[in-house]
């Protein structure tokens, strides 16, 4: 039996509305899975809902499966489902099943999956649920389909054993759906071509990995502590071989941390390792990875600086003491942020910066400091801030906020109505968001959701200032 593996990463948001801290870039997990299927020697196909747009990229599914099954072939579709794409996904699997019925299989994998499984296995438009690793459970999925002995739920990691432990793949572009034409797009639409990469800051996180209290509470990764563990000659023959065939004028690394320790004195000696491969590979292709604040001194900057890095991502979070101790960074001064600010600056590293606002609770003095804190970047950083996100915080299943929010009364149907039926609408989220501030913090909702406004009109016109949230219609939600 011949299969053909279609990866899809459906997104409701254009490509010039993609997310603010990632940018404009194809799908890296899709990727990540198309290159399990290359090693496994499986056909394949990967798909990214945000290019050129939802509709185009669902009729181009769409063909696929009609060509597969008239080549004789069998289509198996693997969706990676996410807390903002989960309704759309849910709706598209429904229109398949419709329009093809059993002739194709519908497998779903993703973050958002734990905390709705029953909703998943109770769907019959699902032929499997998924929990674990792509690279752990994709070759125990393809032989069950070939066998015709494919299960309802899998769950399986590659930490379950010593000898994969740590084995994350890097990622394949090469049956990418309209893949050139989209670094062209990208190009006309920010001026560069950006491609992920999955780098061994990665899957999980140095800081959660590190710290006494794990992962930040917004954060719905809460358990990621395990460290891709491949080589640094694999990840630069990844880059090698990227750069000589598709030559994007960018890496994203992917890593939720580009840094793979919390300890200086480690990352230092990590950095000038991937420094010396960078240049026998001969890489030249510049770099855009995540760091936080603490792990960035003087000298971490300027081997950053060598190794490529020109944009940095920093989760800067918040500028109010009492506001970061809440949310695990107790350590994080303003000199702190200051320090690390200079490094950057001293070699020419660009920054955006993302903030939450709400997940802390907020109160006029925290509200004040935002305004202070951004007014005093945007003047002494101008030449390095290229953006500032602001973000309401954003209810994640799986992260520390959620398992609180899962407690109140007063949105009890919401979470109920997401358990059985596998998403949240958008007015459900924002609702959550609401409620939360309502309660958790010393000011009303309304109040921080003006502060937010103003601080987008206060950032100069290079700086975007962004939030996924707008402050929802108080009638509709009977406050
Ligand atoms: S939000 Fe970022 S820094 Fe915090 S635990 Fe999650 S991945 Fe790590």
């Amino acid at each position: 039996m011949n299969i053909k593996l279609l990866n899809i990463h459906l997104s409701d948001l254009p490509e010039e509305k993609e997310r603010f801290d990632t940018l404009i870039s194809p799908s890296g997990t899709v990727a990540t899975l198309n290159k399990i299927a290359s090693n496994l020697g499986i056909e394949h196909m990967g798909y990214d809902g945000a290019f050129p747009n939802s509709e185009e990229v669902a009729q181009a599914i769409k063909n696929d499966i009609r060509n597969t099954l008239e080549s004789g072939s069998s289509p198996v579709l693997l969706f990676t489902t996410l807390v903002y794409n989960a309704q759309s996904t849910l709706a598209f699997i429904t229109e398949i099943k419709q329009e093809f019925t059993h002739s194709v299989k519908i497998i779903v994998g993703g973050q958002l999956i734990p905390f709705a499984k029953k909703a998943y296995i109770q769907n019959l438009n699902i032929d499997a649920v998924c929990i674990g690793d792509g690279e752990a459970l994709i070759p125990e999925l393809m032989n069950d389909i070939k066998q015709g002995t494919l299960k309802r739920h899998y769950e399986k990691w590659l930490s379950s054993s010593p000898e994969t432990t740590g084995k994350f793949e890097m990622v394949d572009y090469s049956n990418f759906y309209q893949l050139d034409e989209r670094m062209l797009a990208q190009k006309a639409l920010s001026g560069l071509s950006q491609l992920c990469l999955q780098g061994l800051g990665g899957p999980g996180c140095s800081w959660a990995a590190n710290n006494k209290n794990k992962a930040c509470d917004f954060c719905s990764l809460q358990n990621i502590t395990e460290m891709n563990r491949q080589s640094l000659d694999t990840v630069m023959q990844t880059q090698k071989y990227l750069q000589d065939t598709l030559n994007p004028d960018r890496f994203f690394d992917v890593a939720n941390q580009f840094l793979p320790f919390l300890s200086v004195k480690e990352n230092i000696e990590w950095l000038k390792k991937y420094i010396n491969k960078r240049e026998e590979y001969n890489i030249n292709t510049p770099k855009y990875v995540y760091l936080t604040v603490i792990s960035v001194t003087d000298k971490i900057a300027t081997l950053l600086k060598q190794a490529g890095v020109e944009e940095v991502y920093l989760g800067v979070d918040h500028f109010d003491k009492t506001a970061l101790t809440e949310l695990n960074k107790s350590h994080r001064s303003m000199s702190q942020l200051e320090k690390t600010l200079d490094a950057l600056q001293k070699n020419n590293i660009n920054v955006r910066m993302g903030l939450v606002v709400g997940s802390a609770a907020e109160t006029k003095t925290s509200l004040q400091s935002l305004k202070d804190g951004i007014r005093w970047i945007t003047e002494k950083y101008s030449d390095i801030m290229k953006a500032i996100g602001v973000f309401p915080i954003y209810i994640l299943p799986g992260s520390k906020v959620y398992e609180h929010v899962k407690k109140m009364p007063q949105v009890k149907n919401i979470i109920d109505s997401f358990e059985s039926k596998g998403y949240f609408t958008q007015e459900e989220q924002k609702q959550l968001t609401f409620e939360y501030m309502k309660e958790h913090s010393q000011v009303q909702p309304e109040d921080i959701f003006e502060t937010i406004k103003a601080l987008q009109s206060m950032t100069p016109d290079n700086t975007i200032s962004y939030s996924y949230i707008e402050s929802p219609n108080a009638d509709a939600l009977k406050l």
